[in-house]
């Protein structure tokens, strides 16, 4: 996640909206900023839409940040979720370096 979002007046303002709004809308919300990332990213290959894309692409992935550490704070699923990170990180190593994949 980013630094900024590791700010601590940031992380209580992220656990204060959970709160306010609920965790079903913040679900909710968080499918909908992901499927504006998947707009603008498509946006990027296949051409149309009246914004700058790359600025619409930060836009987007700023709402997706933001929505992915509420979503962490909803499942309680911080260490899985770096546990995950790592694995994954070290299979991408693996296949980019070229050893050990099958
Ligand atoms: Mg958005």
């Amino acid at each position: 996640m980013t630094e900024i979002l590791k700010a601590d007046e940031n992380q209580a303002l992220l656990i204060k909206t959970v709160e306010q709004f609920g965790i079903v809308n913040q679900n909710l919300k968080a499918i909908e900023e992901l499927s504006e990332l998947i707009r603008a990213l498509s946006r990027s290959v296949y051409g149309g839409g009246p914004e700058p894309v790359l600025e619409n692409i930060a836009e987007e992935m700023a709402d997706v940040y933001i929505m992915l550490e509420q979503l962490q704070m909803i499942f309680g699923n911080q260490d899985k979720v770096k546990q995950q990170m790592k694995e994954k990180l070290n299979r991408l190593d693996k296949l980019v370096n070229g050893t050990d994949v099958k």
